[in-house]
């Protein structure tokens, strides 16, 4: 449950002592012979989808969970219906439904009423069990005969290979690591991202027909030249590769590095930390991360350098020999400038990291490396600080150092642009216009950390519509302004067409009115790419109170955590995932909750007969029947229903 939740069902549509005498309610009063409008049907984004950097269509696979949105072809499961919509977006639901900080969650109008959707731990269930049922991504597009050149394997790269091949593009991946993912996989550790899952994920993205090379870096071994002749257009999705070193004095000193290089060479397989103490700097989730292999990986007494290369269990390769060289566990200090709880790190990985014995102090600002006799780590000096704005303001006369012998900067990250300079906005990053388009540059694109290190979710948002602008670009269109609100829609068309339920085609025949008629979509108004539907336009007294379901986890404290590399989240069952989806309100969209029909006294809304139905196409108004009472738009929860015929 997040902090601001209740466990009392919070609407009230009058406060206290409040009457309906007190309230202007002239605009709302019941006009039966005076209002002109009939309802009439508006789709809009829920808040969820806008917060979504990846464009999930959330909305529609909840309510597939909940059973409201059925398989279109007989014998689909809802699961598999639901992975279909996901990818449609993000072809990574496994992941993301792992290590997505969810601020898609954040923005859930049920936060009003009670506490948000679990909606990662959703996406999570149905990543997991495409993967436990090999479902695939369908076919690619049809052939075009271009070709895009895709540079790194990241969600940015992995996302617009994609999106691409669906296309119909040929396209090829060049990736200077041995294996594909990116941070996904280099950084992240596997009991995050566990590397069995990636594997599929990643899997089904190349049995499109992505051809791949790995070991091959762009810069050093295929020259930009080269790619522009060999290929019709190119992404760039080589993310944020180097970290950036403390800007203090003596973090030159030869145990002191960033948290890139310390993951990498964990993730893989090579076993390097003799450190006892270790200070990581930082307060994001890469921080956490370092601080928390840290403690996982414990204190070794010999360094096994040699690049493992098995390829089998990168990461737990690292935990097996640790394991035998273990002989007591690692001290790791995690320091931010912010305070504890205004760390960017997510919280539950703030509370796991702790809980597994890293230490935290927020609030302090390094001052300098001291080094021993040998030049080698002894300490960190720091002091208090407070922030005024991004910059840390020193609080004097609070020195005081941290003994250790490994300290680890991870305070930001920017691009490795060597033999690729060309590309370089001269502050180690690829600018691009709001298309993703390269500035300057004919035919290159960019997107993911290269352009503006955030997360996967963005990442892989960035890939999606490069891809769609890559693809007018080799169609010689003009790049379309992209709509205000940009994700992945409903679309009610691909709706009915998937039910065999299209308009008929318009004859072209002069005719007085349109209602009779089956070549045109009634009474429906989609203000999806512009407007995101608040909370205030829904009827919240409709919804009880329901508490959120939540994920099991493996709880390790202290020292337990010592050579324990197991992934920590349980995932949920089918019935929770189901019942996550009946706790969606469907801002913006029809949930088939009968209200309207049940409370109109003129019967002048009606079910749409069931060989008709689809989703958003469940009631119609029979506007001879209509007198204008907008009690239809009152009692609608999801705030579909809008009293706009006759404006
Ligand atoms: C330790 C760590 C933890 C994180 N935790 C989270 C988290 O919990 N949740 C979250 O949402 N985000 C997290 N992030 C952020 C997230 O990983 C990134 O935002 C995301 O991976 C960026 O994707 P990308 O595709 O742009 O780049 P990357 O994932 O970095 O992939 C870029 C790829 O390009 C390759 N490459 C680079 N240069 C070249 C070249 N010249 N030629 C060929 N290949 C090249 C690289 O080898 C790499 O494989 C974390 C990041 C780190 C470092
Ligand atoms: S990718 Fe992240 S923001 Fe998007 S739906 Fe999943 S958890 Fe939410
Ligand atoms: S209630 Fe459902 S549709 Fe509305 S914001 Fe939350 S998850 Fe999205």
């Amino acid at each position: 449950m997040s902090d601001t939740a209740t466990t009392e069902h919070t609407f009230r549509r009058y406060r206290e002592g409040e009457t309906a005498a007190d309230i202007d309610l002239e605009e709302k009063i019941f006009q039966a012979d005076a209002s002109y409008k009939c309802p009439t049907y508006v789709h809009k984004t829920p808040p969820c989808q806008g917060s979504c950097p990846s464009g999930h269509e959330i909305r529609g696979w909840l309510a597939i969970a909940r059973g409201m949105d059925t398989p279109p072809v007989e014998g689909m499961t809802w699961q598999e219906y639901a992975f279909q919509r996901m990818v449609e977006a993000n072809p990574f639901p496994a992941t993301m439904g792992r290590v997505c900080p969810a601020p898609c969650e954040d923005g859930c109008n049920r936060n009003e009423v009670d506490d948000f959707v679990g909606i990662n731990a959703v996406e999570q269930y149905v990543g997991d069990w495409a993967n436990d049922n090999s479902l695939n991504l369908g076919e690619p597009g049809k052939d075009t005969g271009k070709t895009v050149a895709v540079v790194g394997s990241g969600p940015a790269g992995l996302t617009a290979a994609y999106f691409l091949r669906k296309k119909g593009h040929a396209v090829t991946v060049f990736e200077s690591q041995e294996k594909l993912g990116g941070m996904m996989r280099y950084g992240i550790p596997g009991y995050r991202t566990p590397r069995d899952m990636l594997d599929i994920e990643i899997g089904r993205i190349i049995d499109l027909g992505v051809d791949v090379r790995t070991g091959t870096r762009i810069g050093q071994d295929v020259t930009i030249d080269q790619l522009e002749k060999d290929f019709d257009a190119i992404f760039w999705g080589i993310g944020a590769q180097v970290g950036r070193p403390l800007p203090i004095p003596g973090f030159d000193a030869d145990n002191c590095i960033t948290g890139v290089e310390f993951l990498d060479a964990f993730n893989q397989g090579w076993v390097f930390s003799t450190a006892r103490k270790i200070v990581v700097v930082g307060g994001g989730d890469t921080s956490v991360d370092v601080a928390s292999v840290a403690r996982r990986l414990g204190h070794i007494t010999h360094k096994a350098d040699k690049r493992l290369s098995d390829g089998k269990a990168l990461g737990h390769t690292a935990q097996d020999v640790a394991g035998t060289a273990v002989r007591e566990g690692v001290k790791a200090v995690l320091t931010s400038l912010f305070p504890i709880e205004e760390m960017t790190a997510a919280e539950h990985e703030r509370e796991d990291a702790l809980r597994e014995g890293v230490e935290i102090r927020g609030g302090v600002v390094p001052l300098e490396v001291i080094k021993d006799d040998e030049g080698r780590v002894a300490a960190l000096r720091m002091c208090e600080c407070e922030m005024d704005g991004m910059t840390p303001v020193a609080r004097e006369g609070t020195e005081f150092e941290i003994e250790c012998d490994l300290i680890v900067s991870a305070i930001g990250q920017m691009g490795d642009l060597t033999g690729i300079e060309a590309m370089d906005n001269g502050h180690g990053f690829i600018a691009t216009d709001p298309l993703y388009k390269v500035k300057d540059q004919d035919k290159h694109f960019a997107g993911g950390d290269i352009i503006r290190p955030h997360l996967l979710t963005t990442a892989i948002g960035h890939g999606r519509v490069a891809a769609e602008n890559i693809d007018h670009f080799l169609a010689g269109e003009p790049m379309n302004k992209r709509p205000k609100v940009d994700v992945h829609h409903f679309n009610l068309l691909n709706e009915l067409h998937q039910r065999g339920l299209d308009p008929e085609e318009y004859d072209h025949t002069q005719r007085r009115g349109t209602s009779e008629e089956h070549f045109a979509v009634h009474n429906y108004e989609d203000r999806s790419t512009t407007q995101i539907i608040p909370h205030t336009e829904l009827f919240k007294g409709h919804f009880a109170y329901e508490p959120r379901e939540t994920r099991g986890e493996v709880r390790i404290v202290g020292d337990d955590v010592l050579g324990n590399f197991e992934e920590r989240i349980q995932g949920f069952t089918e019935e929770q995932a189901q019942k996550e989806g009946e706790r969606c309100m469907s801002c913006g969209m029809c949930f088939e909750c009968n209200n309207c029909v049940n409370y109109c006294p003129q019967d002048a809304v009606f079910r749409v007969k069931k060989s008709e139905r689809a989703v958003g196409r469940y009631v119609d108004t029979d506007y001879a029947k209509c007198i204008g009472c907008h009690i239809c738009m009152d009692v609608c929860p999801s705030g579909y229903i809008k009293m706009g015929l006759g404006e």
